[in-house]
């Protein structure tokens, strides 16, 4: 991938998180841990900034859940859906780790650095921003815009296609807004020149989806892509050591938290981070839950999570809660995309004060098919949310750092090497960054440049 010293991504095909979830729901179901998939979370549980469970809703029947658990691990993912094109499958990654965190009482860490990837798909538009893997640069794409220049030459002429991916995305934004772009507004990759072979062993999932999505051959085409909103850098705050939230007991990992991966996330380093810190946060999360003596439960917490389900199935306002979605992914596509600017920003929070003032006005109509748009409800409050804090946290970024670029800042400030924390009450705070903990840098100073244990 992208920007490595040395050859060291973890992979399976290109299909690598599908083999880690394969595992994990194997040896969850081995290990007879209960799994709820069709379960909706709305809340998390809180007393006294201690979580005791969570709350929910079934999305085929409607049937409520209350979960009670000694430590929460939130893993809802990231943000990246509330952009217009964008590499997260229908409804997910909407920002739900975000919301249920703020509402817990915890805070968000650097909401603004969102990563866009490269290597989208264009068309057909209810897929726009499907990702084309960077394994497909790895193994040797070739990057052209319109004009048939190999562009990176311009931009990274050391690095060429396996720049990073702030460099690479930056840079095909810039030739599409310079004029230089395909008609339907991207760029080329193209993988034809490689060996078959490589490409239906290494990239086998980009050739079905390609063929699925447009019936395109890429073993003879070249395939028309463009920046799409991929990953959360950004998300709840926890501490480094253990990724505990500001809140007693609950935790969250990957994409839902933040600091790892500075402004600018290498790739691979998302699946190697869920495996890392998966160990260490469910240890974590054990000892936590084995060193309380009670459970300490809030009637009123469950109330107010029972509550905010009715008050929205009741709601029978005219505004349609997936034409909000779009207007929110619209806002974002167009004033905080790739690249931002102190006006564009502000005009994008004045769109979504007017979102907002829609929203008090939604209509909820679970149907005969289940109770997806309570879902979607919520999915569009924790949206709105993501977004409000993006845009205040990339006001206050008054630089270009990593992922985060300011047309009206063009420089990175050292003095804004910090991270942006934002509540809703608090708006966005500096804070220094966290030293690397003394066990992950003494693993770190073990690991020699090459990668390789040093004994
Ligand atoms: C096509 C593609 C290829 C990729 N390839 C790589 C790669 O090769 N290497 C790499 O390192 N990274 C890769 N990534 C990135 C990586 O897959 C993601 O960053 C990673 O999966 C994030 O994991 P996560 O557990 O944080 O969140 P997710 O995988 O997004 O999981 C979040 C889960 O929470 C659930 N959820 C959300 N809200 C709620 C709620 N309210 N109630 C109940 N459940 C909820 C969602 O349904 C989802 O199942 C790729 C991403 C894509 C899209």
């Amino acid at each position: 991938f992208g920007a490595h010293t040395f050859r060291r991504t973890a992979f399976a095909g290109d299909y690598t998180g599908l083999e880690i979830q394969r595992t994990l729901v194997a040896k969850a179901e081995q290990l007879e841990v209960p799994i709820l998939d069709h379960v909706y979370i709305t809340r998390l549980l809180v007393r006294d900034n201690v979580v005791f469970g969570a709350y929910g809703f079934d999305q085929s029947d409607g049937t409520r859940y209350l979960i009670h658990a000694d430590a929460v691990i939130l893993a809802a993912g990231g943000h990246n859906r509330i952009w217009r094109r964008t590499s997260s499958r229908r409804d997910e990654n909407t920002g739900d780790s975000f919301r249920l965190a703020v509402e817990a009482g915890a805070r968000l860490r650097d909401p603004e650095l969102v990563q866009f990837h490269p290597s989208g798909i264009i068309e057909p538009e209810n897929a726009a921003g499907t990702l084309i893997s960077e394994a497909a640069r790895g193994e040797g794409g070739i990057l052209r815009n319109a004009l048939g220049e190999r562009f990176m030459s311009k931009y990274d002429p050391e690095r060429m296609e396996l720049s990073t991916r702030d460099r690479v995305a930056l840079a095909a934004y810039t030739e599409i807004a310079e004029g230089r772009g395909t008609e339907n507004g991207g760029v080329w990759l193209d993988v034809s020149h490689l060996p078959r072979e490589t490409i239906m062993t290494r990239l086998p999932r980009v050739y079905q989806t390609m063929m699925e999505l447009q019936m395109l051959d890429i073993t003879t085409e070249p395939i028309e892509i463009a920046p799409t909103a991929h990953y959360s850098m950004g998300g709840v705050w926890v501490r480094p050591e253990d990724h505990q939230t500001d809140v007693d007991g609950l935790y969250a990992i990957g994409e839902a938290s933040s600091g790892l991966h500075g402004a600018n996330r290498l790739g691979g380093n998302s699946l190697i981070e869920l495996l890392v810190y998966g160990r260490i946060v469910g240890q974590a999360a054990m000892a936590h839950a084995a060193g309380l003596d009670a459970q300490r439960r809030s009637p009123e917490a469950v109330m107010r999570a029972r509550a905010e389900i009715d008050d929205l199935l009741a709601a029978d306002g005219r505004e349609n809660v997936r034409a909000l979605q779009r207007a929110i992914r619209n806002t974002m596509t167009q004033h905080a995309g790739v690249v931002r600017s102190d006006e564009g920003l502000r005009a994008g929070l004045a769109d979504l004060d007017m979102i907002e003032g829609r929203m008090e006005d939604i209509g909820i109509h679970p149907d005969i098919a289940g109770f997806q748009d309570l879902a979607h409800a919520f999915d569009l409050k924790a949206s709105a949310l993501a977004a409000r804090a993006t845009i205040e946290a990339a006001l206050e970024r008054r630089e270009t750092r990593g992922c985060h670029n300011r047309s009206d800042y063009p420089d990175t400030d050292p003095t804004l090497q910090v991270n942006l924390v934002w509540s809703p009450t608090g708006g966005v705070t500096h804070e220094p960054i966290p030293e690397i903990p003394a066990e992950i840098a003494e693993l770190m100073r073990e690991v020699d440049t090459e990668g390789k244990l040093v004994e």
